[in-house]
């Protein structure tokens, strides 16, 4: 059978659909992946093919007006931007939704942020999964509170502009094209027959309120042969620390990479620290002997070398921590990060720093001794990658694709809601 996939084109939104798809790819079914520039390397390596979606729509590493703002007036800053990039992916749905025709698909699989993957099912009539690159978001009532708190006050009169300019490209479309509307909070809304969750359900808030279309897959962590030329050896026999605000513009932290350096500065960690595309690492000033940074770093391989993480809490990056038995320091930016340091405190698997903790050099120090030294992490750890790992991940979501596209194969699409 042929899959077409749309993730979203972010690191966050790529890298958990990869096991999946290579997982199908080496049942012998043919996916094809449509995603930027970017990612190509990534996708090639999992088997897939790839079509390249115009480099206009990468997102970039850094918006100007982001540093040293707050995470609330960050999300107001990066709103027009995104939207702009949304409405840039609306116009390109037509051409994409033609070449996806051509394809002769069984089945698409979508991310609900890749607007395309929605165009071309509704349009083409093709059985469509969902793939979720974090919690389900549309039944519970704890997600849909938290990211709206992303968002304290009213939009920007730029923000409100991009909005309304969006919104009457996707009127425009839908008249011309026959595409689906686009809104605001579609990402958060929209449902498929079958929707992938790389959760467990236990760890989903409001679990109960999601049916049998929702499937609790559980991560899935794979190696991703991204190395390059970071210097892992370096790592050998040492205390390693990871530091990463993970891979979207909110990564411009300076002032908390700051507070890193003097927090480890003398001690016995070998940090390593990844401060993001959008920052040159040499505007830090001279790093600490023990701190090794790069905008960059082969995370999955870190971490298998890591003793403690200190993390946004993104749902990749808390998942592959997790994955790893690592415990987590949590300092959340935006949008599911709070939610999942929440929960990551909640089941004593690391703790969450505020804003004001994170930037105090004492109390980072202090509060990654103690989640080393403490072996009641370890210990709920060790339990909890267990859980981890027996969900089944990308193997049991290729399973449910296999089937759910073998049902419907040649059928018309059900409609999901
Ligand atoms: N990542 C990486 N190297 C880095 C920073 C991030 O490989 O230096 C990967 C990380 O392993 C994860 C993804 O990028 O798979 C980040 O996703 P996450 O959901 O944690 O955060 P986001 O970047 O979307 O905020």
């Amino acid at each position: 059978m042929k899959f077409l996939f749309f993730p979203m084109q972010a690191h966050g939104h790529v890298n958990p659909m990869l096991p999946l798809i290579q997982e199908l790819v080496s049942r012998g079914e043919e996916a094809v992946v449509y995603t930027t520039r970017e990612f190509e390397a990534a996708v090639r390596n999992t088997g897939a093919s790839l079509r390249l979606l115009d480099d206009a729509l990468a997102i970039p590493p850094s918006f100007p007006g982001l540093q040293g703002v707050g995470s609330g007036q960050a999300m107001k800053e990066m709103l027009p931007v995104l939207l702009s990039i949304m409405r840039r992916s609306l116009r390109e749905a037509p051409r994409v939704v033609e070449q996806a025709r051509a394809e002769q698909a069984d089945c698409i699989v979508y991310d609900p942020m890749a607007f395309w993957g929605r165009a071309a099912a509704a349009k083409l009539q093709l059985p469509a999964a969902i793939f979720q690159t974090s919690f389900a978001l549309t039944h519970s009532p704890t997600l849909q509170r938290a990211l709206r708190a992303n968002m304290k006050g009213l939009p920007s009169p730029r923000a409100l502009l991009a909005i309304l300019r969006m919104l009457w490209t996707s009127e425009v479309l839908h008249w011309r094209h026959g595409l689906p509307r686009m809104s605001l909070g579609a990402a958060f809304t929209t449902l498929e027959e079958l929707n992938l969750i790389p959760v467990t359900r236990k760890y989903q808030p409001d679990a109960e309120a999601f049916d049998e279309r929702f499937l609790f897959m559980g991560p899935s962590v794979l190696p991703r042969n991204d190395r390059g030329d970071f210097p892992l050896e370096q790592l050998e026999g040492k205390p390693v620390l990871l530091i990463s605000l993970g891979t979207t513009p909110m990564n411009l932290r300076p002032d908390f990479y700051k507070a890193c350096f003097e927090a480890f500065r003398d001690t016995r960690w070998q940090v390593v620290m990844a401060c993001g595309m959008g920052l040159d690492p040499a505007t830090l000033g001279p790093a600490p002997s023990n701190v090794l940074v790069r905008q960059r770093v082969p995370q999955l391989e870190v971490l298998e070398r890591a003793r403690v993480f200190l993390t946004h809490g993104g749902m990749n990056s808390t998942m592959e921590g997790l994955w790893h038995g690592v415990p987590l320091a949590v300092f959340p930016q935006f949008g599911d990060q709070p939610v999942n340091a929440s929960r990551v405190s909640e089941l004593g698997l690391g703790v969450t720093l505020s804003a004001q903790q994170a930037l105090d050099p004492k109390v980072l120090r202090e509060t990654i001794e103690r989640l080393d030294t403490d072996p009641g992490y370890r210990t709920r750890l060790s339990e909890y990658q267990k859980e981890l790992r027996e969900a089944g991940g990308h193997r049991r979501g290729a399973d449910a694709l296999q089937q759910f596209a073998a049902a419907r194969r040649g059928g018309p699409r059900q409609k999901a809601a």
